[in-house]
């Protein structure tokens, strides 16, 4: 019987695409790679525009694979939303990010994402409490970056999480808006301290009149709700000069600066500096 199950195994694998063979054999890494310390951290800064003055940083999960490279998230992180390996990966960016914020000399904010199977885990915010906790970052130093595709699976299970993760102090943020289908009720129905604006309708804001009146709807958008915005993927100091005129509060992109590993920006966090 044992080799009648191997063989029907080999079968099974043999009729899978090369591709089908190869996610496998990525969801099994994957699960394998939190254990291996195979996952790092960079950071992206979020600048006040009018100012130019830093506010905070969004970070950005980084695979090392030891064969494959460097892998991209856009990659990895819809197979670890599937497989599941999304919550440990998870608990470990939060993890991560927060010590690492605690570490910095300067009180500014990281902004961490949160996948949909992380905010629909009853134990969500909880894990959350103990993380500030341990690392002993302050509450209103973490905000947590949430798309609306991570809300609907269970809004009402959503919901609770949101809130109870804002009565701790933390801000909540809506990423990537205006490229889910249903942004203005979520916006309702939701407590978001922020909207992120989608970094594709910042691509040329300043040269396409059509992509222009939709930024500056999401801008009055935010005013009227009282929630700032940050625009991301500022990539052109056009765009920049067009934001800062409708008056966005916040920009992130790279020509604002690169997601870089936090040693980069030594003089803003304290790191390398000698006392
Ligand atoms: P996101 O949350 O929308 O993150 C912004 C992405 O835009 C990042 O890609 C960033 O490197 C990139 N970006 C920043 N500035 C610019 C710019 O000026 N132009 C362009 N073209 N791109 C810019 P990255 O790091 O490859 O991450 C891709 C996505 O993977 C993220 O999109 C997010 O959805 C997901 N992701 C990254 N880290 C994590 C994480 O720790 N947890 C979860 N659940 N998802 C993550
Ligand atoms: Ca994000
Ligand atoms: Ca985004
Ligand atoms: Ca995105």
């Amino acid at each position: 019987a044992k080799t009648e199950g191997r063989d029907t195994y080999r079968y099974f694998e043999a009729s899978m695409g090369a591709e089908a063979r190869d996610k496998r054999v990525m969801e099994h890494e994957l699960r394998q790679a939190v254990a291996r310390d195979e996952f790092y951290l960079v950071y992206q800064p979020q600048k006040e525009i009018s100012s130019g003055k830093m506010v905070g940083f969004e970070a950005l999960i980084r695979w090392r694979h030891p064969e494959r490279g460097d892998v991209p998230p856009s990659i990895f992180i819809p197979l670890a939303e599937d497989s599941g390996a999304i919550g440990q990966i998870g608990d470990w960016v939060l993890t991560a990010a927060c010590r690492e914020a605690a570490s910095w000399e300067n009180p500014l904010t990281v902004a961490v994402n949160v996948s949909a199977v992380q905010l629909h885990n009853p134990n969500f915010s909880r894990k959350v409490h103990e993380t500030l906790l341990k690392s002993g970052l302050a509450a209103a130093r973490l905000e947590l970056e949430i798309t609306e595709t991570a809300l609907v699976k269970d809004m009402p299970r959503a919901l609770a999480s949101l809130r109870q993760v804002k009565a701790l102090g933390v801000r909540v943020a809506m990423d990537d808006f205006g490229t889910g289908y249903s942004s203005l009720s979520n916006l309702r129905a939701f407590p978001f301290d922020k909207i992120k604006i989608d970094g594709s309708f910042i691509k040329s804001v300043d040269t396409n009149g059509q992509v222009a009146a939709i930024v500056r709807a999401v801008l009055g958008l935010g005013r009227g709700l009282g929630l700032p915005v940050l625009a991301e993927g500022v990539e052109t100091l056009g765009e920049l000069k067009f934001l800062d005129a409708e008056a966005c509060e916040i920009g992130q992109g790279y020509y604002l600066g690169k997601p870089a590993p936090i040693e980069a920006f030594g003089d803003l966090t304290g790191h390398g500096k000698r006392v």
